[in-house]
């Protein structure tokens, strides 16, 4: 009689979920049956790579945050995905070196006097944070704004409207963290844990062929079969081995000997229902029979996961004279700038949602599509309104800043909707005011818990970006964090 293999379940099929499949199928030889289950229709989760007028664009994972001996990096290498195959895309020409800095109303910020010394002390600021050198605990906007204060009393002179300048640019910047962090408001920006937090060295990069060629390259590894599409886990039964899985619309249960579960925060969190329990999991949530232990529905409750955005436009210069539909007459556009902007409140025509963003930006220098990243409420927003109107308030935002000729038109729009999407509840977490890098520790815990029944197997395995402690939000932590629980099953059945 031949033994049965234990059966493995991975729920989802993000980054996280295929670098376990691969690692157990690759490591493990033949020794498991793995099924990976994925509610969409497509695998890669929060890492999807779209088109939009000519270019090739990211909607989730843009960057490679560090090349030097990333994973991520290795794997688009692998897939010869960084190999330029002539579609513009993303950033293809790194950082640009110079940014046009616009105050409200249409005033450029002198960037070498005034703009940059407030760059340089956003940035060192932040590297203090992250180096664990940043005293005070709290959230990280009052840590930001305590040192704005500091460097105005430290300087003779400026009066109130540079000061007012200041602020808003010190703003811009917070933006452009929340967009980073994915925390709606800094204050909430756990300032501490911002020590734990790495990127790997060196550049950060996108990538020529596209994000989602890093997790087509895992897929595409896997045995036929291995990965099944449009099952949608509802409802958990993990009390007992086996461990049975029931999806929605009908679709047949699943036993496993092992699951690991990989869905977002977001969904996790809509899982511990209204009262936190988990009883009566909201829309998109797992039902977990019996409900996930205290420890684990706390350290879900306490961390953060915040949405963000990317808003993409086509954009063409038109001549005030010339009818706006009819793309400018022809002439040589001129380039879009590399658009921040430092909103200061007095254009009533502008947005709220709008003023939540840091820049406007070519996908790369001489593009006609710009891009626009929002965070937190200004993001959700987004997601709720009808492209006329998201047209509309750009061109509010775009008639302040670049008052000039030639006024800039927004032809069409093509925007991520991270939050309302079900299958993902928002976009990447942070460790929030209240929770601490001890949380994800705890996140990454499998069940039961080793400490309750030490002989036990693990039966449910927890991976995903929000189950690493040093490099959560990100693709690495995701599939680092898809690699550890392999691992974690492989060393259960070692010899
Ligand atoms: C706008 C945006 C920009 C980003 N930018 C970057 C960046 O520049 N660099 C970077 O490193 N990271 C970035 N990230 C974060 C990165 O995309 C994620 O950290 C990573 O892709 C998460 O992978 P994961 O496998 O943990 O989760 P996911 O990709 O969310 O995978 C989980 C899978 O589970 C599926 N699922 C959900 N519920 C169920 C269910 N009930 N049953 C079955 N399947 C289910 C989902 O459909 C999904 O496919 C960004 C994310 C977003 C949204």
């Amino acid at each position: 009689m031949v033994a049965q293999k234990p059966r493995v379940v991975v729920v989802g099929a993000g980054i996280s979920g295929l670098a376990a499949a691969h690692r157990l199928c690759v490591a493990g030889g033949d020794r498991f049956e793995v099924t990976v289950v994925e509610a969409g229709a497509r695998v890669g989760g929060r890492i999807l790579t779209s088109e939009f007028a000519g270019h090739r664009v990211e909607v989730g994972a843009t960057w490679v945050q560090g090349i030097d001996g990333s994973p991520v990096y290795a794997l688009a290498r692998d897939a010869g995905a960084l190999s330029v195959d002539g579609l513009p895309y993303e950033r293809m020409d790194g950082f640009p070196d110079r940014v046009l800095t616009v105050a409200e109303g249409g005033e450029v910020v002198d960037a070498d006097t005034v703009a940059a010394p407030i760059e340089e002390l956003y940035r060192g600021m932040m590297e203090a944070a992250r180096a664990g050198e940043a005293g005070g605990g709290g959230g990280v906007e009052d840590y930001l704004r305590r040192g704005l204060r500091a460097y105005q009393a430290a300087r003779s002179g400026g009066g109130r409207e540079l000061e007012e300048v200041e602020e808003a640019l010190l703003a811009m910047h917070i933006n452009r963290e929340r967009t980073d962090t994915s925390a709606d408001d800094l204050g909430d920006l756990d300032l501490t844990a911002e020590g734990e937090y790495r990127d790997f060295p060196g550049e950060h990069v996108t990538i020529p062929g596209g994000y989602s060629r890093v997790v087509e390259r895992l897929a595409t590894a896997l045995p036929p079969g291995t990965v099944r599409l449009g099952l949608r886990l509802r409802r958990l039964e993990w009390g007992g081995t086996p461990v049975r899985l029931h999806f929605a619309d009908g679709a047949p249960s699943l036993a496993a000997d092992h699951v690991i579960i990989t869905v977002s925060l977001g969904v996790l969190k809509a899982s511990l229902g209204k009262d936190g329990s988990g009883a009566g999991a909201g829309g998109g949530g797992v039902v977990f029979d019996p409900p996930l232990p205290p420890f684990k529905r706390e350290a879900i409750a306490r961390l953060g996961f915040g949405v963000v955005n990317k808003l993409f436009m086509e954009v063409e210069a038109v001549a005030p004279s010339e009818p706006e539909d009819d793309g400018g007459g022809g002439g040589v556009q001129p380039d879009f700038p590399f658009l921040h902007m430092a909103f200061r409140g007095q254009v009533a025509k502008i947005p709220w949602w709008m003023r939540g963003t840091e820049s406007i930006c070519p996908v790369h220098a001489g593009s006609s599509v710009a891009l626009a990243w929002f965070a937190g409420r200004e993001a959700a927003h987004l997601e709720t309104l009808p492209d006329d109107d998201v047209i509309r308030g750009v061109h509010a935002t775009l008639d302040s800043f670049l008052p000039l000729t030639p006024q800039w038109r927004v032809k069409r729009v093509k925007r991520s909707g991270w939050a309302t999407d079900p299958l993902f509840l928002g976009s990447y977490s942070y460790v929030a005011v209240g929770s601490s890098g001890e949380d994800l520790d705890l996140m990454a815990e499998p069940l039961p818990r080793a400490t309750e029944s030490t002989d036990e197997r693990p039966r449910v395995l927890f991976a995903g970006e929000a189950t690493h402690r040093t490099h959560y939000s990100t693709t690495h932590a995701a599939y680092l964090s898809g690699v550890r629980e392999a691992n974690r099953l492989l060393q259960q059945y070692r010899g």
